[in-house]
């Protein structure tokens, strides 16, 4: 193990002599108060530290000792309900143990070791198991059933296995490998956490993550497995768009990184999150949460290593067989800390002060994401799906974050000041926004929801953009210049973004749909689309068409309750029904 002196401190990163065994990556401890760093860069035996703590007080001559091993994290029962920060000290106890503010050099685990599970074995004596087979369960919590699987790299036959109260670190099996060694295994893995976790085959999105706002769903789905980017302008809604996906969407699991901008935003976070009400469950939605907080007065390196810590922990249960959201708000921040850290190290700087390699960074974290199949011989299914959210200075995309998220994303939903300011919630901009999921998607949609779907889709898509066309006109020579017909396609219009579009997230019955409802809701104002249109081409007026009373229970056809969509039949009878009068009384 090397063993090393301070030679030079600046801010949160040291510079070490006499590190000369020691490899890139190794955790360190440095100084007599055995503060976190990890080796950023070695040359011949100077190592570049960077300190996760603070490093106030430190100076040349005190001792730094590696440790041999790289960042990792402790993956086992415990992760779920827990706070930690990014290099996962547990913040939850911490404050318990030692107030507010991390004391330094606190050497407490990630994963309680005086806790007690209940393991249920499912793996027998005698069973050959390999990498990523289940050896047992453990009910982590009454939602959330943990699997305890073979780690990476191992395969052999059960020998014994254990059953009842265990704590993390205890045996619960013995394994007897290929070459006859035998290996004790507790429930507790450790991963270093920059390289992914294997898995056996990464599988093309087939499926979309389902998460009941309508603009998403219909107009710019996510797949399972799929990576989403979201800007946030202040005030525009972000942060209920994200906790609606974390309520709503179709995940068993919620990786929530946090990187705070202002102080106390983060402190927000920490106290919101346990709050959030989970509507499937009807508990907290902490109970199937792990949050990562790093609140501005951690050091920036603290932040730089939270999404690689999020991503990791989101890869274990993926391993299980789970469907996990990782949401990272907001990885502008995570660049700013890697930025500041380039800039220590003296790298040659790139676009904006980031370092060269800042598009490969991000490439990497959303390349974790994905559907998988799992390591096992049971040929589970798991999925990450990762929506970052970017919050570009003064909300302008051309910078580099934001460009080199938007290469790596296939969905973009642009949150657009403008529509937060008109209070059309989501703010989520139509003609801005993308997803290059579709074409992948258009076939489950047709299998799973309907037929039609696509086709309406597309059609309700062109209103839109007709309209922000008709717009253009009507601005340059008024609403007169415009056809019966433009003028219906601009009613029409209204209805999608009123009527669809508009959902919120504070109604009980609005705050989410299912695709069902999706359907039945665009279908019945194309379907008025329509009927208007041969209304008007029979001879009936304008105004007569756009005043049908049906239109009255369109508008609230969002406030319909998922058992009723019965009602859905009633209001399409009455447009028929409006419709024929307005047709005959117009060739009378
Ligand atoms: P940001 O995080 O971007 O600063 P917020 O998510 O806090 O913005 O949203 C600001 C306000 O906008 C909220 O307090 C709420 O009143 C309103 N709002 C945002 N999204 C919705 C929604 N889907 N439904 C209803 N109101 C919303």
């Amino acid at each position: 193990m090397a063993q090393g002196k301070i030679v030079k401190v600046a801010g949160s990163l040291i510079v070490a002599e006499g590190m000369s065994s020691a490899r890139m990556f190794d955790v360190v401890r440095v100084s007599r108060h055995r503060l976190i760093g990890e080796i950023l860069e070695l040359r011949g035996d100077r190592a570049s530290i960077q300190v996760y703590e603070e490093t106030s007080g430190l100076g040349p001559g005190e001792p730094v000792e590696s440790t041999g091993a790289p960042l990792s994290l402790e993956l086992g029962p415990g992760l779920i309900e827990s706070i930690f920060d990014g290099i996962q000290r547990p913040l939850d106890r911490i404050r318990e143990q030692a107030g507010d503010r991390i004391a330094r050099g606190i050497e407490l685990p990630a994963l309680d070791r005086e806790r007690v599970w209940d393991f249920t074995p499912v793996a027998q004596p005698g069973d050959a198991v390999e990498a990523g087979d289940v050896l047992g369960t453990v009910q982590e919590n009454a939602l959330i059933e943990h699997r305890i699987m073979v780690p990476p790299g191992l395969s052999g036959t059960v020998r014994t296995i254990a059953r009842g109260a265990h704590k993390v670190t205890d045996v619960i099996a013995v394994l007897e490998a290929g070459d006859g060694q035998e290996h004790g295994l507790s429930m507790l893995q450790r991963w270093p956490m920059r390289i992914g976790r294997p898995y056996r085959e990464k599988l093309s999105p087939q499926m979309p993550m389902v998460t009941g706002q309508r603009v998403i769903d219909t107009f710019f789905p996510i797949a399972s497995g799929g990576v989403a980017a979201i800007p946030g302008p202040f005030g525009s809604g972000k942060t209920v768009v994200q906790h609606q996906l974390a309520k709503w969407a179709d995940a068993d699991i919620i990786v929530y990184v946090g990187c705070g901008e202002r102080g106390n935003e983060m402190t927000d976070v920490l106290q919101e999150f346990p709050r959030l009400h989970d509507p499937k469950t009807g508990q907290s939605l902490m109970k199937r949460t792990v949050l990562i907080a790093n609140t501005s007065d951690m050091p920036v390196a603290a932040r730089e290593a939270s999404i690689y810590t999020g991503i990791t922990i989101a890869e274990y249960f993926r391993d299980m067989g789970y469907r996990v959201a990782i949401m990272a708000d907001s990885t502008s921040r995570w660049a700013e800390a890697l930025r500041e850290m380039s800039g220590r190290l003296e790298e040659m700087p790139g676009e904006e002060g980031y370092p060269a390699y800042l598009s490969s960074r991000i490439a990497e974290f959303y390349e974790r994401a994905g559907q998988v199949v799992c390591l096992g011989s049971e040929g589970r299914k798991g999925a990450i799906s990762a929506i970052g959210a970017v919050s570009p200075p003064g909300g302008d995309i051309s910078e580099p974050v934001s460009q080199a998220t938007l290469r790596i994303v296939k969905v973009f939903w642009g949150l657009s000041a403008q529509l937060a300011y008109r209070r059309h919630f989501p703010a989520i901009d139509w003609l801005l926004s993308y997803s290059l999921y579709l074409d992948n998607l258009s076939d489950w949609f047709t299998d799973h929801v309907s037929p039609e779907w696509n086709a309406l889709r597309l059609k309700a898509m062109t209103v839109l953009q007709e309209e922000s066309e008709l717009e253009e006109i009507v601005r340059l020579v008024g609403m007169d210049a415009l056809s019966w017909k433009d003028r219906l396609t601009m009613e029409v219009a209204r209805s999608v973004r009123e009527d669809f579009l508009h959902q919120n997230a504070f109604d009980e019955v609005d705050t989410y749909t299912s695709l069902e409802k999706q359907y039945r809701m665009l279908r019945l104002i194309l379907d008025y689309a329509d009927k208007g249109q041969a209304a008007l081409d029979a001879g009936a007026n304008l105004s007569d068409v756009i005043g049908m009373p049906v239109r009255e229970r369109i508008g609230r056809a969002k406030y319909i309750p998922e058992d009723s969509l019965i009602y859905f039949d009633e209001i399409e009878s009455e447009l028929a029904a409006q419709t024929s009068a307005l047709i005959n009384r117009g060739g009378l």
